[in-house]
């Protein structure tokens, strides 16, 4: 198959395989015990906290792993707003944000959501003008999941910091794609989740900028300083570990270049190949990784389908929507209507996807458009 979905999920690297085995074997204590077998696992988990730093550029401690992307950023908004406050949050953040948003307004919060442009990126001075007194918490993720474009957080950081208002990014899809530094975006808080870079599902952590208070959504042991009691999941947390220090060395080493330019040419080709298609957010700057192309008059849906047939796993968008028949929240955000956000299809590349792939991608790709157009034009004329 070849896998062109990985901003849904990610295979797990050998290396990341390799990190996670001593875990279920040797090292499969409570690192809460204090026997030697406790000591051993809970040397995985520190471990494993200092690559996590590594990546974004914080301190250890201010590391809490969390059971991936969704737990991460419930507890970033959760623990963060209390009834009465008022937080801001794009249009086009994943349903973990926006659900919880809903939920939020459901117990005594107000929140704003702030749209987007034409190119899919949310506007700084937008966010500022949402601004309230009560306004608590501004939310907004740092690369889209279905166009992987980039949100200027650096500048929604200063924005925050200006008004003394706590600052949280969703980071799952731009980690191991883009440098992510907290200091350098400015964030109080900061989502990952390890199946979005090659490492397990099932397993993700927050970063908490020291001192910013954080209400605890589950309750029990003393686990990650109880912002999130639980005995932890060693194996999980020991491949997330290898996975962020993996995507640090993907960035200087020239693989995400490479990824970069197999993307390019996917979109090259395809929209000089095919007709009446276009790249949704293309000017706008993008992780590598991702495109999102619009194929008129196609059902996405069914392209997906007939993609898969011929052995090439694609998407119509986010993962945890795909199915639904609901056109996308995101593109139609950036003024597609909703044919065109149903004709829409994400293509997203990862660290296995070879030249030959995207060749063979783009040698099926143009004829399964054309049978879905001509059965469409059939049907339209009957
Ligand atoms: N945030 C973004 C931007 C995502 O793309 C995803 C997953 O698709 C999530 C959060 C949820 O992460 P998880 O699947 O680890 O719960």
């Amino acid at each position: 198959m070849i896998y062109l979905d990985n901003n849904s999920t990610t295979p797990l690297l050998p290396e990341v395989l390799d990190a996670m085995l001593p875990c279920f074997t040797e090292s499969f204590g409570n690192p809460s015990s204090i026997h030697s077998g406790g000591r051993r696992a809970l040397f995985h988990v520190k471990e494993a906290r200092q690559e996590v730093a590594g990546l974004l550029g914080c301190q250890a401690s201010e590391i809490v792993f969390t059971s991936g992307g969704t737990e991460s950023d419930n507890l970033a908004l959760k623990g963060i707003v209390n009834p009465g406050d008022h937080l801001i949050v794009s249009a086009i953040e994943h349903s973990a944000i926006l659900v919880a948003c809903t939920w939020l307004e459901k117990h005594g919060c107000e929140v704003t959501r702030v749209g987007v442009n034409g190119l899919g990126q949310v506007e700084p001075d937008s966010i500022r003008a949402a601004l309230k007194p009560n306004t608590r918490l501004i939310s907004v993720m740092m690369a889209n999941n279905e166009t992987g474009v980039l949100q200027p957080v650096e500048e929604i950081g200063r924005i925050a910091a200006e008004a003394d208002i706590w600052f949280h990014t969703d980071a799952v899809q731009a980690a191991g794609k883009v440098p992510v530094s907290v200091n350098r975006i400015g964030c109080d808080l900061l989502t990952i989740s390890a199946h979005k870079l090659h490492g397990p599902q099932g397993i993700g952590a927050l970063f908490l900028r020291a001192g910013t208070p954080l209400r605890p959504q589950l309750h029990g042991g003393h686990q990650e300083k109880r912002r999130r009691p639980g005995t932890e999941n060693v194996p999980g947390i020991a491949g997330l570990g290898r996975a962020c220090r993996l995507a640090k060395a993907a960035l200087t080493n020239g693989s995400v270049d490479r990824i970069a330019a197999l993307r390019d040419r996917l979109e090259d080709a395809l929209t000089s190949l095919i007709p009446d298609t276009r790249i949704n957010g293309r000017r706008a700057a993008r992780v590598a990784n991702t495109t999102n192309i619009l194929f008129e008059n196609v059902g996405g849906d069914a392209l997906v389908l007939a993609l898969d047939e011929l052995g090439i796993a694609a998407s119509r968008g986010s993962a945890c929507s795909a199915g639904a028949a609901d056109p996308s929240s995101v593109l139609m955000a950036m003024g597609l209507n909703g044919q065109q956000s149903r004709s829409s299809l994400r293509f997203s590349l990862g660290k296995q996807n070879t030249a030959d792939e995207i060749e063979n991608t783009i040698s099926a790709t143009p004829g399964a458009v054309a049978r879905l157009r001509a059965k469409s034009a059939v049907f339209w004329s009957a």
